[in-house]
């Protein structure tokens, strides 16, 4: 394995790209940069991005392409991400948002983009058992018969249910994705950019085949 990476993972929410993006930082050795967990911190400090995006996070939608596209680009200029790389997810999520990343990285191209395929009624059951580390984003799956808060095994971080992981935003986002994002398939894949890894298989398969996917794409 050769430390850093400059990776996108695409794919619905709930396709366990959030666990997968966070052992594909430990094994690269680059930060995972999340836009979701970004946003969701500057909604607990009370900023004026937090407060701006609340609303529209809690109803599934999405926040705006300038907005998000000046988070990353200020992101990406953080030594971390220039000396070591990066993993990308919930970025980009339109094909402006994507464009505007192919400037952004003219300098310094991606080693690749990864689709995390899992159909969309499997993403359905999921996200509602879906708990998340509010800290690390380590993603935790409930039985139902949990009798007190969680606290993460990665972090010590309190477990939380996501505000927008209601059913009415959970389909709102989905019905976003197959309209805005699932565009990004094309535009990378007619670029010749884009590997796409199965994702129902179990965490351990999945998360293998992310990493054979990354090392391929280095060897050509
Ligand atoms: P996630 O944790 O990636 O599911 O993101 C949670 C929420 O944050 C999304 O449902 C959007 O409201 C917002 N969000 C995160 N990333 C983006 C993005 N790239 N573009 C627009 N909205 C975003």
């Amino acid at each position: 394995m050769i430390p850093g990476a400059r990776l996108i993972i695409l794919g619905r929410q709930g396709a366990g790209k959030g666990t997968q993006c966070v052992r594909l930082s430990r094994h690269f050795v680059v930060p995972h940069i999340s836009t979701g967990d970004m946003l969701r911190a500057a909604v607990r400090e009370g900023t004026p991005l937090g407060r701006a995006a609340r609303e529209v996070m809690d109803s599934g939608g999405l926040v705006g392409d300038e907005i998000m596209v000046g988070i990353v680009r200020e992101r990406l200029e953080h030594d971390d991400a220039r000396t070591r790389g990066y993993i990308l997810d919930g970025f980009p999520r339109t094909v402006r948002q994507a464009e505007a990343l192919d400037e952004i990285t003219a300098d310094r191209p991606l080693d690749g983009v990864i689709d995390l395929d899992v159909p969309r009624d499997l993403v359905l059951e999921r996200l509602s058992a879906r708990r998340v580390c509010r800290d690390c984003g380590t993603n935790y799956v409930a039985s139902g018969h949990e009798r007190q808060q969680r606290i993460c095994d990665v972090c010590g971080g309190d477990v939380m249910h996501r505000d927008d992981d209601t059913p009415e935003a959970i389909n709102h986002r989905l019905d976003l994705y197959e309209q805005q994002t699932s565009p990004l398939i094309e535009y990378y894949g007619g670029a010749g950019r884009l590997m796409v890894v199965d994702g129902v298989a179990t965490p351990d398969t999945v998360f293998n085949e992310l990493t054979a996917a990354v090392e391929a794409s280095r060897r050509n």
